[in-house]
């Protein structure tokens, strides 16, 4: 495995061209102009996953509510979910606050200086530990994610894949060299910024390119097409059906167990539907199983279609009447009839979210008028 994938003075040569380019042109983005590490930590989290333009809104109010490490330690998980709603991911959030009480609980204020140090804490992973490290503490360590991984497997005419270990240390080992000894953190935002705006997936835009004369997938024709991307993998889709399930004005919901996805937010209970069943039919039976309470079905309420990383749902969600007795954490946690406008105090995740939005704005924000005029 090659120690220097690129010459010492190309490599030199480049490093100058890449922090003159990053001067001009990079993204002018809220979170750099901070030194605060706690700040950019956030920032770092909080953008795998999420756009830039939801972090830029994101990312200040985040840290208005929890203005710095001991502010999230000593908030709930429910606090900081639901600041995190809408956000996904939301081990992140959680994780978050995990190692913010780590830390305070070993009695440091700051977050440690170096990415082996963040690496120990939980919810750091390569990247995060070292973007931090380099961008908020110096350290010349490359922090290698998706934008650096196309911009670098290009320069190098890199053919395997990166996700092969080999791969991965030849690209780590060619980022390295492009890292100033003095500005690490700017080398890393330059070809962040690169990988953003110009090394673009499918059509890299090479003309402007601080690293065109040396790149040699472009000197092969071969842009377009490195990395080598994995097939394209199927996604599973299941139908869901939940109940909004209603008594003397209140609606049912109930948290999700902690160690399950989206664990800690909150839903209507509800789940799969099996081979054989009706979705009315899942729906009764999901909410027996989750919280030991009857349900009659009464209507059909909304259909929603929504992504998780690994495989899709249909939402399907039906207004019911609660039957006698008290909901029991069967299969979820703390299931409570909740009236409406205390609703917003808990963090749901998106797709209920949005059976939320669609239940304000069918007028239905009260329990549907049964036959006979009472309310079910
Ligand atoms: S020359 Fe083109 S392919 Fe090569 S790094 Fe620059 S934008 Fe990417």
């Amino acid at each position: 495995m090659p120690q220097r994938p690129l010459a010492t003075a190309l490599a030199g040569r480049l490093r100058r061209r890449l922090l003159e380019w990053y001067a001009r042109h990079g993204r002018s983005l809220p979170w750099r102009a901070t030194r605060d590490p706690y700040a950019i930590w956030i920032s770092e989290v909080m953008l795998q996953q999420t756009r830039v333009e939801t972090a830029r809104e994101r990312w200040p109010r985040f840290l208005t509510r929890f203005p710095d490490l001991r502010a999230l330690a000593d908030a709930t998980e429910q606090a900081v979910l639901k600041e995190w709603e809408g956000l996904g991911y939301y081990a992140r959030a959680r994780n978050l606050r995990r190692a913010a009480r780590a830390l305070v609980a070993a009695g440091r204020e700051r977050l440690p200086q170096t990415a082996a140090d963040l690496a120990r804490l939980p919810g750091f992973g390569a990247y995060t530990a070292a973007a931090v490290a380099s961008i908020a503490f110096g350290e010349r360590v490359p922090a290698l994610d998706g934008n650096l991984v196309r911009v670098l497997a290009r320069l190098l005419g890199e053919r395997g894949d990166p996700r092969r270990a080999a791969v991965r240390a030849r690209l780590s080992a060619a980022a390295g060299q492009l890292l100033s000894t003095r500005r690490p953190g700017d080398s890393n935002q330059a070809l962040m910024d690169l990988g953003a705006t110009l090394c673009l997936p499918r059509r890299p835009r090479c003309e402007p390119c601080p690293l065109r004369a040396a790149c040699r997938a472009r000197a092969l024709g071969l842009a377009a097409r490195l990395p080598r991307r994995p097939a394209r993998r199927h996604l599973a889709h299941h139908h869901v059906a939940a109940g909004l399930v209603w008594r003397g004005g209140r609606l049912l919901i109930a948290r999700r167990p902690g160690d399950a996805l989206l664990g800690g937010l909150w839903e209507f209970p509800g789940g799969k539907r099996r081979v054989g069943e009706t979705l009315a039919q899942a729906c009764r039976r999901e909410v027996r199983e989750e919280t030991g309470l009857d349900v009659t079905v009464r209507a059909p309420f909304l259909r929603l279609a929504h992504a998780y990383s690994h495989f899709r749902i249909t939402l399907h969600l039906f207004h019911c009447e609660a039957g006698p007795g008290r909901p029991r954490p069967l299969g979820c946690e703390a299931p409570r009839f909740v009236a409406l406008d205390e609703l917003g105090r808990y963090p749901f995740p998106r797709a209920n979210q949005k059976a939320l939005e669609a239940l304000r704005r069918s007028g239905v924000w009260r329990p549907p008028v049964r036959a006979g005029g009472r309310r079910a």
